[in-house]
C-alpha cells in the first residue's frame, strides 16, 4: 500500500468519525426535544441527561425494586401526580392525601417532604449519609438525582431504603 493510499484511509476514517459524532449530535438533539414535550416525564428529565444504559439495569436487584426504580425514574409510581392524571385533575389539584401540607404528591414529596414517611427516611438519609455526607445539603432535585444516577449513591442499600417508601403506600 503506497503512502498516499493510507492517507486516503485515514481519510476516510476521520469521515466516518465525524459522521459518526454529527449523527449522534442529531440523534441527542431530537431525544432531548422529544423529552422536553413530554410533561409526563418531568421527573425523567430530571437526571436523565445522557443516551445510555442506566447502571441500575445492570445490577443485581430484586425484581420488585428494579420496578420501582424504573417507576420512579419514569414517573410512573401509583403517587397522585400521576394517579391524577387518570382522573383529569388538573396538576395543581393531585395533592396528598396521605398529610395535610397541601403540596401535590410528586415524586420530590413523597421522597423528600410528606411527613408520613419520616422514619423511613431517616433510615435512608443513615445508609446515604455513609456513602455521601454531602447529600443532606443538596436541594431536593439533586437530590433525586443522586439517589438515581450517581455511582456513589446509585446502589442496592441505598434502594432498598427507597423502596420502603412504596412499601408503606
Ligand atoms: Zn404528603
Amino acid at each position: 500500500m503506497t503512502v498516499s493510499q493510507w492517507g486516503q484511509i485515514s481519510h476516510y476514517k476521520d469521515y466516518c468519525i465525524m459522521q459518526n459524532k454529527t449523527l449522534h449530535e442529531i440523534d441527542m438533539n431530537k431525544w432531548k426535544h422529544d423529552l422536553s414535550n413530554q410533561p409526563k416525564l418531568r421527573t425523567y428529565m430530571l437526571f436523565k441527561n445522557e443516551y445510555k444504559c442506566e447502571n441500575y439495569v445492570s445490577m443485581i436487584l430484586p425484581k420488585s425494586l428494579r420496578s420501582f426504580i424504573a417507576q420512579i425514574r419514569c414517573g410512573v409510581l401509583p403517587l397522585r401526580i400521576e394517579t391524577g392524571r387518570f382522573r383529569n385533575l388538573a396538576v395543581g389539584d393531585r395533592i396528598c392525601t396521605f398529610c395535610n401540607l397541601n403540596e401535590i404528591e410528586s415524586e420530590i414529596h413523597f421522597c423528600f417532604v410528606c411527613p408520613v414517611y419520616v422514619s423511613l427516611r431517616l433510615l435512608f438519609y443513615n445508609s446515604i449519609d455513609r456513602l455521601c455526607p454531602e447529600f443532606i445539603n443538596l436541594d431536593y432535585a439533586n437530590k433525586f438525582k443522586k439517589m438515581f444516577t450517581d455511582k456513589k449513591t446509585h446502589n442496592k442499600e441505598c434502594h432498598i431504603h427507597s423502596k420502603l417508601f412504596s412499601d408503606e403506600k
